[in-house]
């Protein structure tokens, strides 16, 4: 039982860590995404509706769900580091704007701008 839970913390932390946050296993996931879908193709065109192509679905389909993945927890991070900026940027402009950084509020929505 603890070796399970152990295994979910460092399972959790890896995903944490890595999912949308980590260039290379982005661009990794892409790579692989993209050759799997290549294969699935070439598969196809030799056999076309044997059980290998059918297989070939298979990582075909993981490594775009991976890929998806990593998307959409970059989109997070991005609009959570965003937010977080807006409220920094918020605060700039109470306090005064930096040299090289311009902080404007539109509507409500805090902004920030970088050159
Ligand atoms: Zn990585």
């Amino acid at each position: 039982m603890h070796a399970i839970r152990v295994a979910a913390l460092s399972f959790r932390a890896l995903i944490a860590t890595k999912l949308g946050a980590c260039a290379l296993c982005i661009r990794l996931s892409l790579t692989l995404s993209v050759v799997s879908w290549l294969l699935l193709v070439v598969i196809n065109a030799l056999v076309p509706g044997s059980l290998a192509a059918k297989l070939a679905l298979v990582p075909a389909l993981a490594f775009a769900a991976l890929f998806a993945s990593h998307l959409a927890a970059y989109a997070v991070r991005v609009l959570v580091a965003y937010g977080r900026a807006g409220r920094v940027a918020s605060g700039l402009h109470l306090l005064g704007k930096p040299r090289g950084v311009s902080a404007f509020v539109t509507r409500g929505f805090n902004c920030i701008a970088l050159p």
